[in-house]
């Protein structure tokens, strides 16, 4: 089974880990963002600004909740302190380490 680690929950993180979940393989998934929020629109942020978007959550396409239905495991407010590349081990602010494959950076 591949086993893949995300960090970062925007746009470049979780088109990756949609990408990883996709086909027919098995894939072992976790994506961790430091803040709430997932896909989040920050090129609508000007018009949230001007008042044309009202809420903010209007600029989130896809929330962790949606992600977490579409089977992809995401852990947000988990921030990622240090990456240890040679012992394939990541230390966060919360959670005990885990050993994952392979990291992608979002
Ligand atoms: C005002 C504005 C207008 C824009 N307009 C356009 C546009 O018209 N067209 C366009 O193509 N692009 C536009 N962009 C840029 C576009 O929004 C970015 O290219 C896009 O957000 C990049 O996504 P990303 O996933 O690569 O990075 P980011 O959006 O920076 O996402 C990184 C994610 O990683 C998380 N993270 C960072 N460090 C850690 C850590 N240590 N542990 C855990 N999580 C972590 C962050 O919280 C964040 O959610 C605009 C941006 C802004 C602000």
């Amino acid at each position: 089974m591949d086993r893949v680690v995300v960090v970062g929950g925007d746009a470049a993180g979780m088109s990756a880990a949609a990408q990883a979940s996709r086909g027919n393989h098995q894939v072992d998934l976790v994506v961790f963002e430091k803040g709430a929020y997932t896909s989040f629109a920050a090129c609508g942020l000007p018009y949230f600004v001007g008042g044309l978007v009202p809420e903010q959550e209007s600029l989130v396409a896809r929330s962790p909740e949606q992600h977490r239905s579409n089977g992809i495991d995401v852990r947000t407010h988990h921030e990622v302190m240090q990456i240890d590349i040679d012992a394939r081990h990541r230390h966060r602010r919360t959670d005990a380490d885990l050993d994952r494959r392979r990291l992608v950076g979002g």
